[in-house]
């Protein structure tokens, strides 16, 4: 038989964590098909991969492309990294399920996050539904989807802080089994972001239990990653106890100074939740500051019913005086960005309708405001015109944290970024284009957190296994040819805070199901991704 396509000469890692060895490998009709040596008739393409290490296709655990995939199908900044699978969906918020009645609300919801774009004509309702939208525009990576606790909330009772009654616990139950049934990985939530603020951990737990028989993944943006970090990821823990499912800490990190070095007492917790039998891990990016969108630095009743509800209380003496008391309270338990990290290190990094603040501080912002004045008013002032639509990158994480996540056998690594191209402008965090190169370079290779081995280990077969899927995140014959070569003297990230639509370098050819999307470290345009579903 003829191969399509022959990689000679690389130094194959298989993503086990086991060493390089040096082997050609050889992809026909989307898949591995053979490894060992092949000579250069073999195959109707050959390429040369001297110097160059041979891996599984990048894994990314948590992101958000399912929000911009519409608009940016070629996924640029993924791809470049050498991402070929995305788990997206996450922190709560997803595209689907919709429902009639709260359609506006829940569009509302995610629209901080969705590009303009022809494609996203909302024509969807339900988690299969999307995915046939996305696979019928095309797509170059492929796509795992998780379904958004906050999102399925909404379709069954708007964005009501209420607890749900027993018809709307009986609904939402019926969409989580049916997304399930559709192909999705799992749930996941946002319990910073309302509606998922307004779940109490009963409402979770019993809507969790759908998950079990079925065995899909709980992956969780905790309630609070500071000041109550530890009793948040207690909280995720019991799903995890309560229905033997598995557990995924998402974007695992210590908010604010005063919160630093609390990873070594979590990363200790996961390790004994794991010996009491609970399968849980984490992910993280290697980056020191997040990044969300601007309500999130609102209390949570201030988010009650939705959007324009917001902007009317930014409008209300009486609401600004109560917003601005649960800001400068001591110890709240909602995750207050304002009080972790200081209005001097959150930088605005998208607003659409005043792109001039791009890069700018928080606090040089409401600067502008007159001198003596409460900078949260000058805050409130500029939310309430911008309409909440702008996203922020905030510093508050400690780096010495950062690399005992990282090079903690139970994390693996994930870019947390909404997908992105050149053409969209704004400054994004610039893990959308670095993470994957970042963490190669800078904390394996230069860093040596770990051995190469190990930290490609924790971007292909980890994530891969974690969601069951089959047939990818190793080279193995017979598996899917998800392949990225990239040359290990090389390989960095160059995207900045500054200057975020930079691609990496080093990272010369990327394949997805058999298909050249990156040829020479340039992108090809082709949409060979598929759509994951659940096995
Ligand atoms: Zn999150």
């Amino acid at each position: 038989m003829k191969m399509d396509l022959a990689i000679r000469n690389g130094f194959l890692f298989d993503g086990t964590g086991n060493p390089a060895v040096k082997a050609d490998m050889g992809i026909a009709d989307g898949r591995i098909v053979r490894i060992g040596r092949i000579d250069g008739t073999e195959a109707g393409r050959t390429l040369d991969a001297s110097g160059l290490a041979v891996c599984p296709g990048f894994v990314d655990m948590h992101n958000h492309g399912d929000n911009g995939i519409l608009a940016f199908p070629s996924a640029d900044s993924h791809i470049m990294q050498g991402v070929t699978t995305s788990v997206t969906g996450n922190c709560g918020e997803s595209m689907a399920p919709l429902d009639d009645g709260t359609i506006e609300l829940a569009r509302r919801y995610v629209a901080p996050f969705v590009p303009p774009c022809e494609a996203v004509d909302w024509s969807w309702r339900t988690s299969g539904e999307y995915m046939r939208a996305v696979a019928a525009v095309g797509t170059a990576q492929n796509l795992a989807f998780l379904v958004g606790q906050g999102t399925i909330r909404i379709a069954a009772k708007g964005f009501a802080s209420s607890r749900a009654s027993a018809a709307e616990m009986a609904h939402m139950k019926a969409l989580l089994r049916e997304a399930l049934a559709d192909g999705c990985f799992g749930l996941s939530s946002g319990l910073i972001y309302p509606p998922g603020s307004f779940t109490g951990t009963e409402e979770l737990l019993e809507l969790a239990g759908e998950l079990a028989p079925a065995g899909a993944l709980y992956a969780t943006h905790l309630r609070n990653e500071g000041n109550y970090l530890a009793e948040s990821m207690e909280e995720a823990l019991e799903l995890g106890r309560r229905w033997n499912i598995p557990v995924q800490l998402s974007h695992h990190k210590a908010l604010g100074r005063p919160n630093w070095g609390k990873v070594r007492h979590t990363l200790r917790m996961m390790e004994e939740a794991r010996a009491e039998g609970i399968d849980v891990c984490c992910d993280a990016y290697p980056y020191t500051a997040a990044s969300t969108t601007v309500t999130s630095l609102l209390p949570p009743f201030a988010l009650e019913g939705g959007v324009e509800e917001t902007l009317q209380r930014l409008r209300e003496p009486e609401a600004r005086r109560r917003m601005a008391e649960e800001i400068r309270r001591k110890g709240c338990q909602w995750e207050n960005w304002i009080a972790d990290a200081g209005l001097e290190n959150i930088v605005l990094s998208e607003c659409s309708l005043r792109p001039e603040v791009e890069g700018k501080t928080l606090r040089e912002i409401v600067g502008t405001h007159a001198a003596g004045a409460d900078p949260l008013d000058g805050l409130f002032d500029f939310l309430a015109e911008v309409r909440c639509l702008a996203k922020m990158v905030i510093f508050a994480i400690d780096e010495e944290d950062m690399k005992a996540v990282l090079a903690h056998p139970l994390s693996c690594i994930a870019s947390d970024a909404w997908v992105s191209a050149p053409s969209a402008g704004g400054r994004p965090h610039p893990r959308g284009y670095g993470t994957f190169p970042r963490f190669l370079r800078r904390y394996v290779l230069d860093g040596k957190l770990m051995t190469l081995q190990e930290g490609i280990r924790k971007i292909t077969s980890m994530p891969a296994f974690r969601l069951g899927l089959q047939d990818r995140g190793l080279l193995r014959e017979g598996f899917r040819a998800d392949v990225t070569l990239f040359d290990p003297y090389r390989i960095c990230d160059h995207a900045t805070f500054t200057d975020p639509h930079r691609f990496p370098e080093g990272i010369p050819w990327v394949i997805v199901n058999g298909a050249v999307v990156v040829e020479e470290g340039r992108l090809t345009g082709r949409l060979p991704g598929m759509i994951l579903r659940r096995a």
